[in-house]
C-alpha cells in the first residue's frame, strides 16, 4: 500500500504553535491542541517537548508509517529539528509534528512547531474491506 504523506502549514492544526519553559515557570503554561479532521483533539504542553527532544522523540508510530514519514521529512537535530509522532486517538492516522529547538540557556530550549505531516490514506485497521 502506497501512502500520501500531506505536509501542511502547522497553523492549519493547531492553535499554539510555542512552547517556551519560561511561560511555565511564571505558571502561563505554553499549550497547543492538535485537531485532527476527523474532530479528534490532542493536547500538547512544553514538556512533551522536552521528553520528545530529549529522547529523540519518534518511535510511536508503526513501522510502515514511520518509514513514509521519514522519507517525506526526516528531522535532522544537527539543525535544532525535532518530531513528535503520533496516531490520532479517534482515526488513528499518522501524524508528525515537527519542531525547531533553540537554546536560550544552557540546555534549555524553547520549541516552535514549524510544520505538521499527516498520512489521510492510513485507514483503521477495523475498517471495513472496501470501505473508501
Ligand atoms: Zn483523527
Amino acid at each position: 500500500m502506497s501512502m500520501t504523506v500531506h505536509r501542511l502549514n502547522p497553523s492549519d492544526r493547531m492553535d499554539g504553535l510555542v512552547f517556551d519553559p519560561r511561560l511555565d515557570s511564571e505558571g502561563r503554561t505554553s499549550v497547543g491542541t492538535y485537531v485532527c479532521p476527523c474532530g479528534a483533539r490532542v493536547g500538547f504542553r512544553t514538556s512533551h517537548f522536552i521528553d520528545g527532544w530529549v529522547r529523540g522523540g519518534g518511535a510511536r508510530l508503526r513501522p510502515e508509517a514511520a518509514a513514509t514519514m521519514d522519507a517525506a521529512r526526516r528531522p535532522d537535530p544537527a539543525r535544532g529539528e525535532g518530531a513528535l509522532d503520533f496516531h490520532c486517538p479517534d482515526c488513528r492516522r499518522p501524524v508528525r509534528i515537527l519542531y525547531r529547538a533553540e537554546e536560550f540557556g544552557m540546555a534549555v530550549y524553547t520549541y516552535t512547531v514549524t510544520e505538521i505531516l499527516e498520512i489521510p490514506a492510513a485507514c483503521p485497521p477495523d475498517s471495513p474491506p472496501g470501505h473508501a
